[in-house]
């Protein structure tokens, strides 16, 4: 698409701002994941990307990548391909087929589901999604996400009671607040809890996350231009 020509570019120069962040923060090169959040742009303006060779992406709703990442992914091997969005339980079954990793588990009714699904899919597939737990450090009540205190028992619950593996925590924080005492707080739990993967940071905010341990970034506009 004439217009998305420029995101090839725009992959160029936010996967350098990354790794100057990386090295600046004075991790390893290979420390931070790049996530291309590819939700509202078509097929045909993802390929681009892909053909650049960036294979991880993030998509918000489970129906709309269900149309658009099968096509893709018989055309691009190795697409690795996160739901960052709210999913509803009764989607659970469709989101665990479709994603490699699922990043907003945050309450016991889909936790429950998880639990029913997953074994179900590594018995018929040998694949299961890696799971992470959304939580609204902002406390925002439109916001999906658990409470920051309530996170330690959540995490205990999805170990013992439905025996998923949480690999990790993911925040979106509130828009009007400086971002990096959410970052902050979302890291301070992960370590207190053992979890190694922190999902956080933005277009906007990106470098910030990065210097506050970030091991996975969702950058969206800044690679495919802004949302219509
Ligand atoms: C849309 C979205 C992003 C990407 O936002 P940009 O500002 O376009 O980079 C990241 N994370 C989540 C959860 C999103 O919904």
């Amino acid at each position: 698409m004439g217009t998305e020509c420029g995101a090839r570019e725009r992959l160029v120069e936010v996967r350098h701002a990354i790794t100057r962040a990386t090295l600046e923060a004075g991790r390893a090169e290979d420390a931070v994941t790049l996530v291309a959040v590819s939700k509202t742009f078509m097929a045909d303006e993802i390929a681009p990307v892909l053909e650049a060779g960036q294979r991880v992406f993030g998509e918000n709703r489970v129906q709309e990548a269900k149309t658009k990442w099968p096509g893709l992914r018989e055309r691009f091997a190795g697409v690795e391909l996160h739901l960052i969005g709210p999913l509803q339980s009764n989607k659970a079954r469709e989101a665990v087929q479709l994603f490699d990793v699922i990043e907003t588990v945050d309450r016991d009714s889909l936790a429950e589901e998880l639990a029913k699904e997953i074994p179900r899919e590594m018995a018929k597939t040998g694949r299961a999604p890696r799971l992470l737990v959304q939580v609204n450090t902002g406390e925002e009540p439109q916001k999906a996400g658990l409470a920051p205190h309530e996170v330690d028992a959540f995490l205990g619950a999805c170990r013992d009671r439905w025996k998923l593996q949480v690999e990790g925590l993911m925040c979106i924080p509130p828009a009007d607040q400086p971002p990096s005492p959410h970052f902050a707080l979302l890291r301070v739990i992960a370590q207190r809890n053992g979890l190694k993967t922190l999902s956080m940071g933005m277009s906007a905010d990106f470098e910030e996350a990065i210097q506050l341990g970030a091991t996975h970034v969702r950058v969206g506009s800044a690679i495919f231009g802004h949302r219509g």
